[in-house]
């Protein structure tokens, strides 16, 4: 029988439903018992092997490839990319509420882009220069795209971003996500809030992230990322190693576990004073590692 691909798009009880990668058919896949002898249990995300029955209604699965990477909330598998959306007005997020969202990508070692979103709202000189600032101190160190569903900024350059690849949404409630998808994807339809992380919702309905199939190709996680940003799990003295700009200087500080917060001859400290690395990011650096000491 002729073993085809797929990608795990939805997970109720015992059936998948999965979308074929050649043909972009969605097909419901029954799970057979011998994976959970194994206890073996799918995701959404995960890549399959299935084979369709005679009737042609249902698929078997045969196969679950190895992940490359699982994330916990929502539960989802072989995320190729976090895509960060955030407004410097209508919301005002704080840098601090980006470099916590840039610290668990980092923990999870994917990549990400930035997405600014709602630059149609900064039109006098002062919001403009915070744009500048925001680019000045991301873009050196991550991809970041500013955008508008008003001006529509950027869509082409986005929609390649998100082409091809498995990508989950993350920033605060507000930021335009919903949005933002709906001015990719006219078909998606989304009500505004269906993709925003709903108080206690975050936590509790993390089984049932669905992918949501992009029409120019690739998907996008239905429930945003890292909602919870309240770092737990990371050690403080992991901190440093997320702020990547901090890498090339560590190891002329003069204490060789040093938490470039307190001791003397430190190196990224002069780097900072020296203007190689931005006073911003390494407060905020400072700020959440003492949050984390208490
Ligand atoms: P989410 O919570 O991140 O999904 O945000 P929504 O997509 O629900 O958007 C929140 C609000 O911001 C809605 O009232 C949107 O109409 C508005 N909004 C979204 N994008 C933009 C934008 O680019 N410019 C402006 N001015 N408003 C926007
Ligand atoms: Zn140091």
């Amino acid at each position: 029988m002729n073993w085809r691909k797929g990608i795990v798009i939805r997970f109720h009880s015992n059936t998948l439903t999965v979308r074929d990668l050649e043909t972009n058919i969605n097909i419901e896949c029954y799970l057979p018992g011998k994976f959970k002898l194994q206890k073996i249990r799918p995701i959404v995300g995960d890549y399959v092997e299935y084979v369709v029955e005679k009737n042609h209604e249902f698929g078997v699965i045969k196969n679950i490839l190895p992940r490359k990477n699982e994330l916990y909330r929502p539960k989802v598998a072989n995320v190729d990319q976090v895509i960060l959306v955030t407004s410097l007005k209508e919301p005002k997020v704080d840098y601090i509420i980006v470099d916590k969202f840039l610290v668990l990508v980092e923990k999870e070692q994917l990549d990400v882009v930035i997405i600014l979103n709602k630059i149609d709202l900064l039109t006098s000189s002062e919001e403009k220069k915070d744009m500048q600032d925001f680019l000045n101190i991301y873009n050196p160190l991550y991809p970041v795209i500013p955008t508008s569903k008003i001006t529509k900024d950027n869509i082409q350059l986005i929609k390649e971003v998100l082409k091809d690849r498995v990508s989950t949404l993350a920033g605060l409630s507000g930021v335009g996500k919903t949005s933002l998808l709906n001015m990719l994807d006219p078909d998606l339809k989304l009500r505004e809030g269906d993709i925003s992380p709903k108080l206690g919702r975050g936590r509790h309905t993390t089984t049932f992230a669905q992918l949501l199939p992009l029409k120019f190709g690739g998907f996008v996680v239905d429930t945003p990322g890292f909602a919870d940003l309240t770092l737990l799990g990371i050690d403080k003295d992991e901190i440093k190693l997320y702020f990547p700009e901090f890498l090339p200087y560590q190891s002329y500080c003069s204490f060789s576990n040093c938490s470039h917060v307190y001791e003397p001859e430190c190196a990224v400290k002069e780097a900072v004073e020296e203007g190689k690395i931005s006073y911003i990011r390494y407060n905020n650096y400072c700020v959440i590692y003492k949050e984390m000491e208490q």
